[in-house]
């Protein structure tokens, strides 16, 4: 998996990078291509649930997996369905980031690792690029991406999404008794589906579709409550 510039200015920031322009870590992770290339054999998979409403709970079906709290009822309030989906960059990125961790070279260690958290945000966006290119999903829009231990939703349910996506199976990926998971760099998430445009209250105003016809902003204040 290459990475393009997106993705690289992405893990510079994410490194703490404070001018990825003119930092001499740009050309060192520029230098990491091939390991990245070599080390990551990403994998993702989804499942599209029915959401159910009950009183302040949502459910949803097949499986009966209760989404409690604000967020998913903030996120999925004008939802009929929800995509779980999950990604991972294989257990090859964990070997290669444990040889330059035991190589004592910091600096490429936390560059890969960066690198790591970018690419696998890349492996999820493409996801969702080709699900909203399916027949299923034309016409519907979907709500900003969300996972667990966002907000107040609790990152014990990485179990239980685990088991309704069969993700040992389908992706190799381990959600262990901590909810973190292995290999490190996986991602569990959640997306809605709706008949209507959706708000950007995630990634924020800037992105969103909705900007220049917002009631909220119109009023003073914005769907997501800042
Ligand atoms: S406040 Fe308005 S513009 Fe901002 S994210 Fe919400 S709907 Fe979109």
């Amino acid at each position: 998996m290459k990475m393009n510039e997106t993705d690289l200015r992405l893990a510079l920031r994410y490194a703490g990078v404070k001018d990825p322009d003119h930092s001499p870590f740009q050309l060192m992770l520029q230098a990491m291509e091939s390991e990245l290339e070599a080390a990551i054999a990403s994998k993702s998979t989804w499942r599209v649930f029915q959401i159910v409403k009950q009183a302040d709970q949502i459910r949803l079906e097949p499986g009966g997996l209760i989404l409690p709290g604000k967020m998913a009822s903030t996120m999925l309030a004008d939802c009929d369905q929800v995509i779980l989906a999950a990604g991972t960059l294989g257990h090859g990125f964990d070997r290669q980031s444990s040889l330059f961790q035991a190589q004592n070279d910091p600096a490429k260690a936390l560059l890969f690792d960066a690198a790591g958290s970018a690419l696998i945000e890349r492996v999820l966006d493409e996801l969702e690029e080709n699900l909203h290119a399916l027949p299923e999903f034309q016409n519907l829009y979907f709500t900003d991406r969300f996972s667990c231990g966002y907000g107040d939703l609790p990152i014990a349910l990485q179990k239980a999404i685990g088991q309704l996506l069969n993700l040992p199976l389908r992706c190799g990926i381990t959600v262990l008794d901590s909810y973190m998971m292995a290999p490190t760099k996986s991602i569990t998430a959640l997306i809605g589906v709706s008949q209507n445009p959706q708000p950007a209250r995630i990634r924020g105003c800037g992105y969103c579709s909705l900007n220049k016809s917002c009631t909220y902003r119109k009023k003073g204040t914005t769907c997501h409550g800042e």
